[in-house]
């Protein structure tokens, strides 16, 4: 039996010629995200650039979820989307967007992501972005992801203040071993209420599609067992290091 290899497209070597000329990506590296296939739950502030970034760099298999419809106050920071885009879908605006900038890219879209269906969804993803706006998503997908397995990179902005951490299980501490439970509504601030510097959004969702592309490709340090802050008024970047809590509910060992 002869077993042929996937080779790049001449047009695939012109459109990723930037990428390769990165000695830890090259042409197998290239190859490699092409095969990739990466989730990204919410098309919020955070899901937009990194839906962007991620069908720029050529990762073959993007999923993408959000129940949402586009509204006037997204769009100083939900780049997927326009004016003329306020009422519809954000899967099927943003599908329109990506498939503009990258045609190749085999998008599957989820209208919703819910305790029924989340396993069954991440299931067959490489790695997942955490890209919602409440602690109640954000623990569902910390707690699944964790459970099988799965490498997700977690994220949060309010203001002018970001914070993101990788979470690879069984090789550090995952988001509940930090943050523990899921807090009452009405007891912290929402973007909604204390609003969000867009840039800051695009800054955070950036380095999600970073970590991702990282993970997929297995090259440099992943932002695990550290939880990376940054303040933009300050123009501060800070590191925190995470303990692994062996009495953590989802993965502690105790
Ligand atoms: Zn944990």
């Amino acid at each position: 039996m002869v077993c042929r290899m996937r080779t790049l497209s001449e047009m695939e070597r012109k459109i990723y010629s930037r990428n390769m000329l990165l000695p830890e990506i090259g042409e197998s590296g290239q190859l490699k995200l092409l095969e990739s296939r990466v989730l990204i739950i919410g098309l919020g502030g955070l899901g937009s650039p990194a839906l962007f970034y991620l069908a720029a760099a050529g990762v073959g298999n993007i999923g993408a979820a959000d129940c949402d419809v586009v509204d006037f106050s997204n769009l100083q920071r939900q780049i997927l989307y326009g004016r003329k885009d306020v009422g519809r879908s954000k899967t099927d605006s943003a599908a329109e967007t990506i498939s503009r900038l990258n045609p190749d890219v085999r998008l599957e879209m989820y209208k919703a992501i819910s305790e029924k269906n989340i396993a069954g969804t991440i299931a067959s993803y490489d790695f997942i972005v955490e890209a919602t706006d409440n602690f109640k998503s954000k623990f569902l997908v910390n707690d699944t992801c964790v459970r099988l397995g799965k490498p997700f990179s977690h994220a949060g902005i309010l203001g002018a203040y970001g914070q993101t951490m990788t979470v690879v299980p069984g090789q550090g501490p995952c988001f509940r071993c930090v943050f523990q439970e899921e807090p009452k509504a009405g007891t912290y601030e929402t973007t909604s209420k204390a609003g969000v510097l867009g840039s800051v959004a695009g800054v955070i969702g950036t380095i999600q599609s970073i970590e991702a592309i990282k993970y997929l490709l297995g090259i440099g340090g992943l932002l695990t067992g550290r939880l990376l802050s940054f303040d933009a008024l300050t123009m501060t970047f800070m590191e925190v290091k995470l303990p692994w809590n062996r009495k953590c509910a989802v993965c502690g060992v105790l």
